[in-house]
């Protein structure tokens, strides 16, 4: 082992978030896996491929970095698609290997007009529009100064899609600006249409759009925490499921974060346990110590707070997460021994630490909590 802890993908999971997003879909609507963030830690070497044999073939990174690793493990027909930096000596690379990518400023542009020009191939883009996130994005102001370079050099450009990015389409609270932002990428795409420039396909919708505006789907959607399992917050979830008759949750989270206990021992009544004063036993406890801690991507605000699975059973976290290890309380559980299967995040048995609830316990979301699991932990498809 070269981790002390492993980290689970279960295929059947996959499988039925996969068919659960596409059941949303229209026939026609490309689902674009994304894919950043190693796969929101799942492990982008296990995700891409086995969510190719779901039959998902098109998968959506951050950065030109992120497009190369995916690059080395994708089937030779599934397409890339950078949604956001190319490092400035990544152009020709990304070009030359047909990879899609957003253009979202005019400087950016311009280092893409370089290169087809020089290396005469023609570059798969997205034209990304700002459409009132105030992130990424041609404003129309950079449209207008592009849309003639776009004409000028339109015989190495293929146009393959117009785009932008909802500012938080998962909360009810941001509903009015969210309207407003469609409203604005339909005027935009008109725009560009009557300066004669018009693309193969469009697409805004995340998870959060695809669920609370299916007006917004449209030609591809880019789904990416659903298809681990996860609601990107519980509002969408209740959103979703307020409509249908059956309530269960049709998403299964396909990780299981997990190791085994590394020591077990008494402490006497009176004593403090790890670090500092944080923690003291009011009677003589049972703890054990878990080989995982805030290095290996357990947060640190889960001291004196968090849970984990042992035996089937839940166990409290006392005193501090350290930089290798936990300490949990067991006293009241039947014998734990050292060696015994502990589950951090996950299902186990009858009991489950969700990342949603994971996620409320640390203040977090489960966006963050997955993608700073660490990639020097062994990952396995099952
Ligand atoms: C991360 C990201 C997505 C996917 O978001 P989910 O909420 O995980 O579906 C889609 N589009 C862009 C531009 C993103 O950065």
């Amino acid at each position: 082992m070269t981790s002390t802890s492993e980290i689970i993908i279960k295929s059947e999971a996959l499988e039925q978030n996969v068919k659960f997003v596409r059941s949303l879909l229209d026939k026609s609507t490309i689902l674009s896996a994304v894919i950043k963030g190693n796969a929101y830690g799942h492990g982008t070497n296990i995700i891409v491929p086995a969510l190719e044999s779901l039959g998902v073939n098109h998968f959506s990174v951050y950065s030109s970095a992120e497009a190369r690793i995916a690059f080395e493990v994708k089937s030779p027909k599934s397409k890339i698609m950078i949604m956001g930096f190319i490092y400035k000596d990544d152009y020709q690379w990304v070009i030359e290997n047909n990879i899609e990518f957003f253009v979202s400023c005019p400087e950016e542009f311009k280092r893409v007009v370089e290169t087809i020009n020089r290396i005469q191939k023609k570059a798969i883009i997205h034209i990304d529009l700002e459409t009132g996130m105030n992130r990424t994005g041609l404003g129309i102001a950079q449209l207008k100064k592009i849309i003639p370079q776009i004409k000028a050099n339109e015989n190495l450009l293929r146009i393959r899609g117009i785009s932008s990015h909802f500012a938080g389409a998962e909360s009810i609270a941001n509903h009015s600006r969210i309207k407003k932002q469609f409203s604005v990428f339909k005027r935009r795409i008109k725009l560009l249409n009557e300066n004669g420039i018009s693309s193969e396909i469009k697409h805004i919708a995340s998870s959060a759009a695809t669920i609370n505006y299916p007006e917004t789907r449209l030609d591809l959607v880019r789904v990416g925490i659903l298809l681990y399992g996860y609601w990107p917050t519980a509002e969408t979830f209740i959103h979703y499921i307020h409509r249908r008759k059956d309530k269960t949750d049709p998403l299964r989270r396909a990780l299981r974060w997990c190791t085994e206990v590394a020591l077990v021992k008494t402490v006497p009544e009176g004593e403090f346990i790890g670090y500092g004063l944080s923690f003291q036993a009011q009677r003589t406890i049972k703890i054990m110590i878990i080989p995982v801690g805030y290095s290996n991507g357990y947060s640190r605000s889960l001291s004196n707070n968090g849970h984990v699975i042992v035996n089937g059973y839940i166990a409290p976290i006392v005193g501090a997460v350290n930089m290798n290890m936990i300490i949990c309380e067991i006293t009241d559980l039947p014998e734990i021994k050292v060696g015994d299967k502990v589950t951090l995040i996950g299902k186990q048995d009858e009991n489950e630490i969700s990342f949603t609830s994971f996620a409320e316990m640390n203040n977090s979301l489960n966006y963050e909590i997955l993608a700073r699991l660490p990639e020097n932990i062994i990952r396995k498809l099952v």
